[in-house]
């Protein structure tokens, strides 16, 4: 028999994502139907007799599959993250598809999965972590910088980027940041200094980047910006790929301008990033570059991965999908 309850398309899951949204939603009042598969223009279709569909980060929601869902009488996607570049928003609302998100979930989980990049490409404990199992206990090749006193650069001061500026602050480092709407309150009170971006290109020793992708933040670490910075400088990205230039990164590490990158997000992650193809051929020759540097670190998306952010994007997403279902204003603050 047909089930009865609001039927929602959930799109890009995992075991874990399967786990925590059933949990949310509990038995009674939804029906989730996980796909493995994205979303997109091709995919769509699998939200036939869906009141809603649920999204991630790397699902395609632009014109032809919002089209495609609203024929089959979707109203609504869900995002479970924060960023929502990935979908065409103007023609949703053309549409009347409500879209909506999860603005903060744990900024501390990003924040702290920064922190742990910037200390294990420096202090390369990953290396270490290798050799030692293969009881190689030489040292060489592992040394590090103090954090203590170097000049830490933050691009957005949102609720991730203050939250890395106040750990970095606790290491000691000087803290510099930019941010086009820059809140000088809380920079007074935590010991931060808000200066130009090309200040912060030149000055800092690490940087880290904390900003949504936006045509402005589009390459923002380019050749340009790479020719401005420190010889030896520390490149952190957990916000969104295209906000690095791989082409320009790539060079700036064959240069030994650049000392160490590491990754959360990349340019071309999607259909990789979360994907365990450790038996094919990587088709993309600039990771493929990426990964053969001693200095570049690489994780798959993963800064938001702790229990306490997976709950509470499963808490948020099933409360805007069951208001949705009754009628009810989405919560506050959600709706994009
Ligand atoms: P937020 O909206 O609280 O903060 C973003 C900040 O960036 C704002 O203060 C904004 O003013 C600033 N900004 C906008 N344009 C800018 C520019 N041109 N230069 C400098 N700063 C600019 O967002 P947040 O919660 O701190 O998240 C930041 C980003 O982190 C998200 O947009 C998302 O892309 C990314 N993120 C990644 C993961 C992950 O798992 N890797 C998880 C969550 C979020």
């Amino acid at each position: 028999m047909e089930s009865e309850k609001p039927q929602i398309a959930v799109y890009d899951t995992k075991p874990y994502d399967r786990e925590y949204l059933s949990k949310a939603a509990g038995v009674e009042d939804l029906d989730l139907r996980f796909h493995e598969f994205r979303l997109d223009a091709a995919t769509a279709f699998a939200a036939e007799g869906a009141r809603a569909v649920c999204v991630f980060v790397n699902d395609h929601v632009r014109r032809p599959t919002l089209e495609s869902l609203a024929e089959r009488g979707v109203g609504m996607v869900a995002l479970r993250c924060a960023g929502f570049n990935n979908v065409e928003l103007d023609v949703a609302k053309e549409l009347g598809i409500a879209v909506s998100r999860v603005p903060s979930y744990s900024p501390h989980a990003v924040a702290e999965h920064t922190i742990a990049l910037i200390l294990t490409l420096n202090r390369k404990t990953h290396r270490a972590y290798n050799r030692v199992r293969e009881l190689n206990f030489a040292l060489n090749g592992l040394v590090g910088f103090d954090l203590y006193a170097k000049i830490a650069g933050i691009v957005g001061t949102g609720k991730i980027g203050r939250i890395a500026a106040q750990i970095l602050k606790g290491f000691g480092m000087r803290v510099l940041a930019f941010d086009p709407f820059a809140d000088h309150e809380w920079a007074r009170e935590k010991g931060i200094e808000y200066v130009e971006i090309s200040t912060l290109f030149k000055e800092s020793d690490v940087i880290s980047l904390h900003t949504p992708l936006t045509p402005e933040t589009d390459h923002i670490i380019g050749p340009e910006s790479i020719a401005m910075m420190k010889p030896g400088v520390m490149l952190i990205n957990v916000s969104r790929g295209r906000l690095v230039d791989t082409t320009a990164l790539i060079a700036g590490l064959k240069r030994g301008h650049i000392g160490g990158v590491a990754l959360d997000v990349y340019e071309e992650e999607e259909g990789v990033f979360f994907e365990d193809l450790s038996g094919i051929v990587l088709q993309d020759d600039e990771l493929a570059r990426l990964l053969s540097f001693p200095n570049v670190l690489i994780t798959s998306h993963q800064a938001f991965l702790t229990e306490e952010a997976l709950r509470e994007i499963s808490r948020v997403t099933v409360e805007n999908l069951r208001r949705f279902a009754n009628g009810q204003p989405l919560l506050e603050g959600t709706a994009v």
